[in-house]
């Protein structure tokens, strides 16, 4: 989708910190981390929700969350992960695009994502 940032990031029409890319997954920093090492886990293809996923595609992208969370807890040397989605606008869903946070946890940060 022309208009979507993360579509326009998968096509390389925005930059973004890549950590992480497949045929049908790509991960990458968030531009406002909430914690240092912050990374986001999409879909290439664009879907707005997890509702809208074909199942074998979000399959993907959580077999990448599962994979990616040791590396961005080790990278930052965090103890814990908040992993979250925002499905739907009410939901506080800022971009339409399906992503799922991984935000690196302390004990000591207190406070919620
Ligand atoms: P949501 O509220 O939709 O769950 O989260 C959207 C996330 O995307 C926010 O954490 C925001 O900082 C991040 N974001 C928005 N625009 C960009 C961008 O252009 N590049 C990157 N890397 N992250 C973005
Ligand atoms: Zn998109």
């Amino acid at each position: 989708m022309s208009d979507c940032i993360f579509c326009s990031i998968v096509d390389g029409d925005i930059p973004s910190y890549t950590v992480y890319e497949d045929d049908t997954v790509m991960a990458f920093l968030d531009a406002n981390p909430l914690a240092r090492g912050h990374t986001l886990v999409i879909p290439k293809a664009h879907h707005e929700r997890v509702n809208d996923l074909p199942a074998d595609l979000a399959a993907d992208v959580f077999a990448a969350v599962h994979d990616l969370t040791d590396r961005v807890e080790d990278a930052v040397d965090a103890e814990a992960t908040t992993i979250a989605v925002n499905n739907g606008a009410a939901a506080g869903q800022e971009v339409p695009h399906v992503h799922a946070h991984i935000v690196p946890r302390d004990e000591a940060d207190g406070g919620r994502p």
